[in-house]
């Protein structure tokens, strides 16, 4: 008897109705048939032997189509986020443009946050830009102004980040969701500072969601990554019919994610799961001590202002608690002059100063000068006196401590 040695990732059992921790540590993840391996293994191939010509094993042909230790992922991420079919990438950026470039012809029109991952904006601004999409940045907070920016017929796609990066606005999902619909355009929602332990998008409407893997869902900053995930029935843009001839979104990611071809390599996707297992805990953790440091530093004389969803002075706060199960471990605070920024982030042990988020290190940005450089001069410049935290999971009394010295 032989055993097959590249076994599909059993999807009958979808783990629909178990909580979301049995999910990101079982679904996709059954152990190995052949082995019996606990975890998937790392099948660091790209090619797999015909028995005779189109005789597959699992389905598995050439690794950019498919690969095993990625679709393990790729159904972990799917049952995650509670949508029909995960597609994961080479990082987060390569999702969102295979994502796009799926979905978006020449001519057609984005509405885009005014506030948002500055990567994200440049792709809208500098690469679809040239290839004839156009975009309006909109405060996404106020859902009659994204209506209002909304161009029935040629805006395709409404780009929502929530919480944003890195001001942590708050946009309606469910409204956003309505408005999008109603145009029939797709709302998609970079849910990477929720994660789909504290936020599902889908669930409330959403058509997709986007990831930046390489933060809270790996996790552990040892790997670059990206997700995509479709709703169950979710279609394109009214009136697109995708390059195999239906409507289906999944089918189109999943075409051009082969097409373009910017996948996520076996390493990298085993790194990435071995992260996701372990997202609901982390994220306890995470916000207990996020909301430790907001509490903190709405009291420090040197402190002008913090911005935390989880703060009742959040002008949001009250729909982040409808739609979000926690508020997420980023805190952004304002010292009142660049200088004073610059120097808190020069002074701190605890929190490294580096670029990036979500990993079980506390880091600390000044967002002007690091993470948003790229959108100086844009409407989406943030405030020069702005630091930005991606609160850890260390005792939250050495946080506290190292935050205390270094704005005294
Ligand atoms: C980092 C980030 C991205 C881009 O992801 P990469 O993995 O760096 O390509 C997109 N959106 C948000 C909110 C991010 O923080």
């Amino acid at each position: 008897m032989t055993t097959d040695p590249f076994p599909t990732p059993d999807l009958d059992h979808d783990w629909a109705t178990a909580g979301f921790a049995t999910r990101a540590i079982h679904a996709g993840q059954d152990p190995d048939a052949a082995t019996g391996a606990v975890v998937p293994p790392i099948y660091q191939v790209s090619t797999y032997k015909q028995d005779g010509v189109g005789g597959l094993r699992g389905g598995y042909e050439y690794s950019r189509s498919a690969n095993p230790t990625r679709a393990a992922l790729e159904e972990a991420l799917r049952a995650a986020e509670g949508g029909s079919a995960g597609f994961a990438f080479a990082s987060g950026l390569a999702a969102e443009d295979t994502l796009l470039r799926a979905v978006l012809r020449p001519g057609d029109h984005v509405v885009a946050p005014d506030d948002a991952y500055g990567g994200t904006y440049r792709l809208f601004a500098r690469v679809l830009g040239p290839w004839g999409v156009e975009h309006t940045p909109v405060n996404l907070s106020d859902p009659d102004a994204v209506l209002a920016a909304i161009q029935p017929g040629r805006t395709k796609v409404v780009w929502a980040e929530t919480p944003t990066n890195p001001l942590l606005g708050i946009a309606d999902i469910a409204a956003l969701a309505a408005h999008a619909r109603s145009a029939g355009a797709l709302l998609v929602v970079d849910n990477t500072f929720a994660t789909p332990y504290l936020q599902q998008p889908l669930a409330l409407g959403a058509d997709a969601v986007v990831h930046s893997t390489t933060k809270y869902i790996g996790g552990h900053s040892d790997v670059v990554g990206g997700a995509v995930v479709v709703a169950d029935g979710a279609q394109l843009p009214v009136g697109l019919v995708g390059p195999t001839g239906t409507t289906a979104l999944a089918d189109a990611v999943g075409f051009h994610q082969n097409a373009s071809g910017a996948v996520a390599g076996p390493f990298d996707s085993w790194l990435t799961l071995r992260g996701l297992r372990t997202l609901a805990v982390r994220m306890d953790r995470h916000q207990a001590n996020a909301a430790a440091v907001a509490e903190f530093l709405t009291t420090h004389p040197r402190v002008t202002q913090v911005i935390y969803p989880g703060l009742p002075s959040h002008p949001d706060h009250e729909v982040a608690a409808r739609q979000m199960s926690g508020f997420g471990g980023m805190v952004a605070f304002r010292t009142g002059s660049e200088q004073t920024a610059l120097e808190v982030c020069g002074r701190t042990r605890v929190f490294t100063l580096a670029e990036s988020l979500g990993g079980v290190e506390s880091l600390i940005e000044h967002p002007g000068k690091m993470t948003h450089g790229s959108v100086l001069g844009t409407v989406l410049e943030v405030p020069d006196d702005l630091v930005r935290l991606s609160v850890g999971i260390e005792d939250v009394a050495d946080l506290l401590a190292d935050l205390e010295k270094a704005l005294r």
